[in-house]
């Protein structure tokens, strides 16, 4: 009997499980894994190479997660057909599989409103990130040209979106502006970080009480909190709400994301209420025997976060090597997730079922939770060498 041959498209949370799990499952199968970039981006930790963490600490090469049984490559998949299990990439190849992964992601919304895609900070790519961390930081170089008027807009800082990105980019903005202002002799009084927010809270998706919590916690650290404002439009230097306006030339946009635009292409695609790709119980594409959506695309219980993408990727592992072995299939459960969200140095809110805990424990927790999913995808000696990198570029 011929190996079977295995494609996963997307080097993210879940491509990577579902491959590692696949390589170590100890089978004759050919994996494949195609991604458009040749590193994995730790979006967990992104917020914090805005704020002077080292890149490297949230862009690991594909080759140091993967096991060497796993071959990887490097092209864009431009068109999906789901019916042949084919898939072409922007190089011009053709990839075939037996099994199909589609593991793509998502990507920033702007809900189309009004020059938001072009003159605001996005959050989704180290690149984006290390963006917006030398607009920062040029602000501070610059800050003795702007006359003492323009000082206030200089030092304006909109985060517009009040989830978990937003919330934990404030918080650590206003450590490291803090910092800078020393460094270059800024009055502290000029610096403003708000938040604006569409509804009623801030982390609208957990429970009122923790997120009460966050409002009193980025109220403490002097974050201003605009709660049941929709941004209408920006404009250079400007953006608009319904009832007032605000100058800034740092408007930071976490508020959106739309599942990859690959998925609406493919022929045959059925798309739920939310705009996600249906699955059926298996996690395949509706309609399509074989070809699996895996991770933000799909819609699950629980999706759109790393956790589920993580668990969705093993899970179809599983599913895979099932039915290589001819067992009995077993249906997709959703997992219930937990969130720890940092908020400034030394505190987060901590949710896990019934539990609620905040403060320097929580804070903690988070950065055993990173290195805990780290210390499974990389060796000892990978993971050594990232933190060691990531502490000399810090200091
Ligand atoms: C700033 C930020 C912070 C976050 N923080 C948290 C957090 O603290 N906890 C949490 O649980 N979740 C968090 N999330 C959400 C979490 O990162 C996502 O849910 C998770 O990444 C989804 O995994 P995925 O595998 O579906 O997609 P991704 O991890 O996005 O992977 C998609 C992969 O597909 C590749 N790809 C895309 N298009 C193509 C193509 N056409 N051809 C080839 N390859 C392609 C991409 O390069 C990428 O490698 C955060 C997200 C962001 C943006």
């Amino acid at each position: 009997m011929q190996d079977k041959s295995i494609i996963v498209v997307g080097g993210g949370f879940a491509g990577i499980a579902l491959a590692r799990k696949l390589a170590f499952a100890g089978k004759k199968i050919n994996i494949t894994l195609i991604s458009d970039k040749s590193y994995f981006e730790y979006y967990p930790a992104i917020y914090r190479v805005v704020t002077n963490a080292a890149p490297i600490e949230a862009c690991i090469p594909l080759s140091d997660m993967l096991p060497k049984n796993v071959d990887i490559i490097i092209d864009k998949i431009a068109k999906v057909d789901a019916n042949l299990k084919s898939i072409i990439g922007e190089s011009g190849m053709e990839y075939k599989a037996d099994f199909l992964i589609l593991a793509l992601g998502s990507e920033t919304s702007y809900f189309n409103l009004p020059g938001l895609s072009d003159l605001s900070f996005g959050f989704k790519s180290i690149g984006e990130a290390m963006k917006l961390k030398n607009h920062i930081d040029t602000l501070f170089e610059e800050h003795e040209h702007p006359s003492s008027s323009e000082l206030v807009s200089h030092f304006h800082i909109i985060i517009v979106g009040g989830g978990p990105s937003g919330v934990e980019t404030a918080g650590d903005l206003s450590r490291r502006l803090e910092k800078l202002a020393i460094k270059y002799k800024v009055d502290p009084s000029f610096i403003t970080i708000d938040i604006i927010e569409r509804a009623s809270r801030v982390l609208p998706t957990i429970d009122p009480k923790a997120s009460a919590h966050a409002l009193t916690r980025l109220h403490k650290l002097g974050i201003n909190v605009f709660l049941n404002r929709t941004l209408m439009s920006e404009e250079i230097e400007q953006v608009y709400m319904k009832d007032m306006s605000l100058k800034s030339k740092t408007v930071i946009w976490t508020a959106g994301t739309q599942i990859n635009r690959l998925y609406n292409s493919i022929p045959g695609v059925q798309l739920s209420e939310r705009k996600r790709v249906s699955v059926n119980e298996y996690l395949e594409m509706k309609g399509f025997d074989g070809v699996y959506v895996v991770g933000d695309g799909a819609d699950t219980k629980y999706t759109g976060l790393a956790q589920t993408a993580n668990v969705d990727g093993k899970f179809v592992a599983d599913d895979i090597l099932t039915r290589i072995n001819g067992g009995g299939r077993v249906a997709y459960i959703p997992k219930p997730v937990g969130y720890i969200i940092p908020i400034g140095h030394n505190w987060a809110l901590m949710s896990l079922g019934p539990i609620r805990i905040y403060g320097l424990f929580a804070y903690w927790a988070r950065h055993l939770a990173d290195f805990y999913y780290l210390s499974f995808i990389l060796s000892p000696r990978k993971l050594f060498s990232l933190f060691f990198e990531g502490f000399k570029y810090r200091s």
